[in-house]
């Protein structure tokens, strides 16, 4: 989730037409009119059309911790390839997918910063028309970029907008409620599903799935593409990362820490899963790292609450607070058991992993929270 995400989600549901202007995302006027000449397009990406697919050699580069800290190209986005005739484009913290197929092209997310950078380049290496766009979920940081698609003159005249029957009734209640001018950035959809389905276009196949629970909106849904190895699980982690906060703003934290494993069940066989963040691609590796750092950070917040450190401290508190204490007992606990687990954490993830002590506490706040308090 990005700040700007944040900032607007505060925001009231009716909002002046100047402030709306301000706040709508910043297009790439630039992106479009770097990299215009079609025949120097060979020098804008790191991995061409033609050139032959090297799995290992994409993962040393793009995976690697090095990558997060190169720069953007001045276009504001790079690209490199995750499979044959599949594409993965980034700035600097935004990334999606989409396939070039026999017969066209099929895009997953709608993101508003990067999509110009999408439509950029996808004419710089096909003449196919984009098929198919496909909204993750409908949070605005990855959807309000699907009206640039149907505004590019690039989509076939019935290209569908895909979406799960839940994004959809999202979008119904955005259309109801906000200004045309914002609504219309994520228009309807044209083709939905339920529970599962099926596409297959051009020798693409892609599997949907809706889990019964979410981990990070009220519409999560996976995507895989078998032939390709790549999962689509947006907002789950980040590769080779402590958490965001929140656990990514988990609408159903007991399911965000379960996902992990049941990704790694289900999909026993993807080389790639697509997060919609960061500029490194996360492999089946770095969702298994993510699953063992969950797992321990439950064994810390364990080892904690059963310590006599803790028991003897909340005692002391509970003499400490004659009035109320109830109030200051909870208060004090939460926020003793967070700083005694952020602390193991940092010790033990930091070399392992980036930001280990950025959200520690939050996340150790919330863990705390819902498995001793809500979910026990
Ligand atoms: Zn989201």
């Amino acid at each position: 989730m990005t700040l700007s995400k944040k900032i607007t989600k505060k925001l009231p549901k009716k909002l002046p037409k100047r402030l709306l202007k301000i706040l709508l995302p910043r297009r790439m006027h630039n992106v479009l009119g770097a990299c215009a000449i079609v025949a120097l397009s060979s020098l804008c990406g790191n991995v061409q059309a033609s050139d032959k697919f090297d799995i290992e050699a994409v993962k040393t580069k793009y995976n690697s911790i090095d990558y997060v800290y190169t720069s953007i190209p001045e276009r504001g986005y790079n690209y490199y390839k995750v499979a044959d005739n599949a594409y993965y484009i980034h700035n600097e913290f935004d990334s999606m997918v989409f396939f070039i197929t026999d017969i066209g092209v099929v895009v997953y997310d709608a993101r508003p910063e990067l999509t110009p950078g999408v439509l950029d380049l996808i004419p710089k290496l096909t003449d196919k028309k984009i098929t198919h766009v496909i909204y993750s979920h409908h949070h605005r940081d990855h959807a309000e970029g699907m009206h640039l698609y149907v505004e590019s003159g690039l989509m076939a005249k019935d290209a569908k907008i895909i979406a799960q029957r839940e994004t959809e009734e999202f979008l119904k209640i955005a259309h109801e409620d906000l200004p045309a001018e914002r609504a219309n950035m994520r228009p309807m959809p044209n083709l939905v599903w339920d529970d599962e389905y099926v596409l297959e276009t051009g020798g693409l196949r892609l599997e949907f799935k809706n889990y019964s629970r979410n981990w990070h909106s009220h519409d999560d849904a996976v995507v895989y593409a078998p032939k390709q190895k790549i999962l689509f699980a947006t907002d789950t982690f980040h590769a080779k990362s402590a958490p965001w906060i929140h656990f990514g703003e988990a609408s159903d934290p007991m399911m965000t820490w379960k996902i992990p494993q049941i990704l790694l069940d289900d999909y026993p066989d993807f080389e790639f899963v697509i997060t919609g963040h960061e500029k490194i691609v996360a492999t089946h590796e770095d969702l298994e790292q993510y699953r063992d750092l969950i797992a321990d950070m439950q064994k810390i917040m364990w080892e904690v609450v059963k310590s006599d450190g803790f028991h003897a401290t909340m005692k002391e508190a509970g003499l400490r607070y004659k009035d109320g204490s109830e109030w200051w007992n909870y208060r004090e606990g939460i926020d003793l058991a967070a700083e005694l687990c952020a602390a193991k954490f940092v010790e033990r993830w930091a070399p392992k992993v980036r930001n280990a002590s950025l959200n520690a506490k939050e996340n150790f706040s919330m863990m705390f929270m819902q498995n001793m308090i809500l979910n026990p």
